[in-house]
């Protein structure tokens, strides 16, 4: 076995559409990671190791794995990646990272979970973690996408999660999901950081956003994580690391090439 990854096997796989894809993987009981993190996994693809940055979806305390992926049909990784079925292996690194966790942020009253398309993967496992919802009083998970059907999980999280028999509770007195898409008619419709800079509808009951009580975590495009940066930047907002928390930190969901 190599020192870098593990060897795990594909248990469940779900094509949300024609670029959107979900999978789980059985889980090393050595791998550990905090809500938020990443990895590298890839495929052995004729003798090499292709390998990226993926983003854990499930929760920290599942017996498995699960990824929440693009379909890129040029990719080098997942024009192949997104054939793989039950019973196929895939490789899992050993050492998760990255800056999206709760340590990495000041305590604060809200922590907002602001995610463009794939940029949801870090957050599905953040929102089904008992923790987040001690530390802050209310969780407000925005997914921005251009179609409806894109708005992958969106029934696991309005009906599945709350039903939840340990952390039900607290997702349904805390959770506030909020789906929104750019390009055809829906319930929310807008760009993240038109909603992040106007405001919410009153109806949200929420206040102006503020370094003060507020948290944000942003995982996204690298056009989107620019724009909220700025936007964060100017309203006082400070990013936090390991050394330093602060009152927003950001991860990329993918590099562009
Ligand atoms: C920290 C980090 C975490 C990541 N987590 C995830 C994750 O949870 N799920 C996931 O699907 N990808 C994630 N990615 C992107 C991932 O590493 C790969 O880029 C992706 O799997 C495509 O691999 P590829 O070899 O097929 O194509 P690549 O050669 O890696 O990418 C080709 C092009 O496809 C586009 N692209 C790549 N990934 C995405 C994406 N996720 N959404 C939209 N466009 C994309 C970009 O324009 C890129 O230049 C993450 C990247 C980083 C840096």
């Amino acid at each position: 076995m190599s020192a870098s990854h593990n060897t795990e096997t594909v248990t469940d796989v779900h094509h949300w559409t024609d670029r959107l894809f979900s999978f789980t993987v059985t889980r090393d009981p050595s791998f550990r990671f905090v809500a938020g993190q990443f990895t590298m996994i890839g495929l052995d693809v004729a003798g090499r190791k292709l390998m990226r940055a993926y983003s854990m979806a499930s929760a920290t305390y599942e017996d498995h794995l699960e990824f929440f992926s693009i379909k890129v049909p040029s990719g080098p990784l997942t024009s192949q990646l997104q054939h793989v079925k039950p019973g196929d292996t895939v490789l899992v690194g050993r050492k998760p990272t990255g800056t999206l966790v709760a340590d990495n942020l000041r305590p604060g009253a809200r922590l907002y979970l602001l995610g463009t398309g794939t940029g949801l993967a870090p957050f599905m496992s953040i929102i089904r973690e008992p923790d987040i919802y001690e530390r802050f009083e209310q969780i407000i998970l925005v997914h921005g996408c251009r179609h409806v059907s894109e708005l992958a999980y969106e029934t696991y999280i309005t009906s599945t999660l709350p039903q939840n028999e340990f952390i039900g509770d607290m997702v349904r007195r805390q959770l506030l999901y909020y789906p929104t898409v750019t390009r055809e008619p829906f319930r929310h419709n807008g760009r993240i950081t038109t909603l992040m800079r106007d405001g919410f509808d009153p109806s949200f009951n929420l206040p102006p956003l503020s370094p003060e009580s507020d948290r944000v975590m942003l995982c996204g495009s690298p056009a989107f994580l620019a724009d909220m940066t700025a936007l964060l930047e100017a309203g006082g907002f400070n990013e936090g690391n390991s050394s330093i928390p602060g009152e927003y930190v950001i991860e990329k969901a993918f590099v562009e090439k």
